[in-house]
């Protein structure tokens, strides 16, 4: 039974957080942290049977005696909670993104000589993981592609971290692109953004939707189509729990789920 505590537990990714790791019968959540919902029964945020309040301090995961911290919180909150982890000696889940190369430059010191462990993924969702890693197999064998992510319409960014990540790591996999052959653009930015290498990414914002990525590789006489769609939270949820059981295996600071994936 792994001993697990909840950063963020009020949020939307928390509160599915606490419901997987309470219907999984290997975990134990045992604390739950948000300083914006102290107070709050579990119970009230729909997660049943644990008996907990929401809590305003990390100090309840070490009262708890957490095993495991996952944080889906904001980027600043994670920093502070990610140093309070390395510190206590609680292995981190992190799913909050944002985190900047320098951060992980940071963090990766951070639990190199903390006894506990981190992996940071941007996202958690396996398939789409996967995704990435069959676009990037793909990309050496067709001359042009085009990377399409589509997400509800209240998404602020654009494009998506994984539509970025996708597209570079293509352009990493082979540097024999097409050029675009356009030559008038009646309508501005109709071909979408592209990276230096030639690689497209269109980003579409529709209501209804939630995360949703497709990725075209064209070349003579044939196409591939690979497309993944996170139709609500749970998506997140079996890579989360993954995380959980693996934490305590992987020294020091893991990025991304593809190791943990065997990728
Ligand atoms: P949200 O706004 O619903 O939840 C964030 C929660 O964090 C809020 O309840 C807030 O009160 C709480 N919080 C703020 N400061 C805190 C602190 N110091 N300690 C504990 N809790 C604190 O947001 P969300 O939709 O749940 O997303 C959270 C993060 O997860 C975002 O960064 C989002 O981009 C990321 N996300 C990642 C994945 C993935 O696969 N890695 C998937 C979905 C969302």
């Amino acid at each position: 039974m792994v001993r697990v505590g909840v950063f963020g537990a009020g949020g939307r990714m928390g509160q599915t957080v606490c419901q997987a790791v309470t219907a999984d019968p290997e975990l134990e959540l045992v604390a739950a942290v948000d300083p914006f919902h102290a107070g709050i029964d579990l119970a009230q945020l729909g997660v049943h049977g644990t008996g907990l309040q929401v809590q305003a301090s990390p100090q309840a995961l070490d009262d708890a005696a957490a095993e495991v911290a996952v944080d889906f919180t904001v980027l600043e909150a994670a920093r502070e909670n990610l140093g309070w982890c390395a510190d206590s000696g609680v292995h981190a889940v992190v799913g909050t993104t944002g985190f900047t190369a320098d951060d992980l430059q940071d963090l990766r010191k951070q639990f190199d000589v903390s006894r506990a462990n981190a992996v940071i993924a941007p996202n958690f969702a396996i398939g789409a993981v996967l995704m990435m890693r069959f676009a990037e197999l793909a990309a050496p064998y067709f001359e042009t592609a085009e990377v399409i992510e589509l997400h509800h319409d209240a998404k602020l960014d654009a494009p998506s971290g994984t539509a970025m990540l996708t597209a570079q790591r293509m352009a990493h996999a082979s540097k024999e692109w097409a050029p675009d052959p356009t030559e008038t653009i009646a309508l501005e930015n109709a071909r979408g953004a592209a990276l230096p290498e030639g690689i497209h990414v269109h980003s579409v914002r529709l209501r209804g939707l939630v995360a949703h990525q497709e990725v075209l590789l064209g070349t003579t006489g044939q196409s591939l189509s690979i497309r993944h769609d996170s139709y609500d939270r749970t998506s997140f949820m079996p890579g989360v729990l993954l995380a959980i059981r693996a934490v305590q295996h992987r020294p020091g600071l893991t990025v991304g789920l593809d190791a943990l994936l065997g990728l």
